[in-house]
């Protein structure tokens, strides 16, 4: 199973990614944990993404690119994976596109949550309070929201002409939206 997993900032891909993933026995690949991960442990790429990421900005696709790359060929990426955050530029679809083609696979969905203007705001703020992510200040979520809304959303039209797009409602209970999740995908929750 090969699937991405799409949504404005707030939209909860981070929680759903790994319900959605462990589910279906695959990792779940983040783009932005991977990047805070290096962010946090200093390296090179951390040293390079920090500055596009404190300012809500988008990491060039280079290196985001070729991040997923080396995380898609890994072992346990093998059977399928569930990508969280990427693609996010029209650029790094084909790129996606070729990885994959690479493997003699193809995606099955691209999952798009979709979630008010209002509550995506005061989720952000809310989360800006418990986790202190450098990113969730008023000012930065502003911008994260007019670059996904320049570069991300008109990906959601490139999957539906694909007839891969799965649009699944993201409001309310985090476990009322993995039900949905599971029924769009046509797949029933084992337990
Ligand atoms: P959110 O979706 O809540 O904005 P993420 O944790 O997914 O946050 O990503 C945080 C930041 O990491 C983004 O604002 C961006 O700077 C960087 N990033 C993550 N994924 C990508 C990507 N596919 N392309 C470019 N930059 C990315």
């Amino acid at each position: 199973m090969r699937l991405i997993l799409m949504g404005p900032p707030g939209a909860g891909k981070g929680t759903q990614a790994k319900y959605v993933a462990e589910h279906f026995g695959i990792p779940a690949i983040s783009t932005g944990d991977i990047f805070r991960a290096n962010v946090s442990q200093g390296t090179p790429l951390g040293v390079e993404a920090k500055r596009y990421m404190d300012a809500g900005e988008y990491v060039p696709d280079e290196v985001t690119n070729r991040m997923v790359r080396n995380r898609i060929d890994e072992d346990d990426a093998a059977p399928g994976f569930l990508l969280d955050g990427y693609p996010r530029t029209v650029a790094q679809v084909s790129e996606l596109d070729q990885m994959i083609e690479a493997t003699g696979h193809r995606l099955d969905a691209a999952v798009v949550l979709t979630v008010d203007a209002e509550e995506l705001v005061q989720r952000l703020l809310a989360r800006a309070q418990t986790e202190g992510r450098a990113d969730d200040t008023e000012e930065v979520i502003r911008r994260r929201q007019e670059v996904y809304t320049e570069q991300t959303e008109p990906l959601i039209d490139v999957y539906r002409s694909r007839g891969l797009l799965v649009e699944v409602d993201g409001m309310g209970e985090v476990d009322e939206v993995t039900q949905r999740v599971f029924a769009a995908l046509d797949v029933l929750p084992s337990s």
